[in-house]
């Protein structure tokens, strides 16, 4: 698991630091926050792939910044985790209800936490797993950042192995340029929509000899679409 940025907000700086150490030591990345202001200094530069709030924080709780990210278009579907001490059944239904994606009582392993990110991550970010994948032949490794297509090995620049890895991973859906800027480019990043075209062409001559650049599709109008598929 690689290139992996997690958002801790929690006060209790004990905490803090076992999960910082935690996280690290399984290969993400860590950023922390001691408040919901914190937070959103951070969040305003650049969103996480994953956020763990802290329930109870001094001033804003994190239940009230999991409701305002939720409203905010940008960090809409942003990944969370809400951590707490509560552990009844009615709290948990409540921090759900308010848009956690999961929910953990304190005191949690190590293990535990990493195992909640990683299934969250599966869910919601495919593309940032390590799993490789196979479709009908072309298969993607991301943790030995390898594409092969039977014998073949093919070489791709960053770029184009990140957007076949996210093709890879959320096949059979149109995607529009902005989509694809924000999604494999990543927010808050500012390049031409054309820039995608660029990308695209370069992956498909990358697999033109594999015949595997049929699976990118270009839908007038709307995007392109991965897919295994004959298109209509
Ligand atoms: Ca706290």
């Amino acid at each position: 698991m690689s290139n992996v940025t997690v958002l801790v907000v929690e006060d209790e700086e004990s905490i803090t630091t076992l999960i910082r150490y935690t996280l690290e030591h399984a290969g993400f990345a860590v950023e922390c926050a001691a408040s919901a202001e914190e937070a959103r200094a951070i969040l305003n530069e650049k969103l996480p792939d994953v956020a763990l709030l802290d329930w109870m924080l001094p001033g804003q709780s994190g239940v009230q910044l999991m409701r305002q990210l939720r409203q905010d278009e940008r960090s809409r579907d942003l990944p969370i985790i809400l951590l707490t001490a509560r552990s009844t059944d009615t709290d948990k239904e409540t921090g759900l209800n308010q848009g956690a994606d999961d929910y953990l009582t304190k005191p949690f392993s190590p293990r535990e936490l990493i195992a909640r990110i990683n299934a969250l991550l599966r869910r919601r970010a495919p593309q940032k797993t390590a799993e490789v994948i196979d479709m009908e032949g072309l298969i993607l490794d991301p943790e030995q950042r390898r594409v092969t297509a039977g014998e073949d090995d093919i070489a791709l620049g960053p770029t184009e192995f990140r957007l076949l890895h996210f093709f890879m991973t959320h096949p059979e859906r149109v995607y529009s340029r902005r989509q694809l800027l924000d999604l494999v480019w990543g927010d808050h990043v500012f390049v031409e929509e054309r820039t995608v075209d660029v990308h695209i062409r370069r992956l498909r001559r990358a697999l033109t000899d594999t015949g595997y650049e049929r699976f990118i599709q270009t839908v007038r109008s709307a995007g392109y679409r991965f897919s295994a598929k004959i298109s209509g």
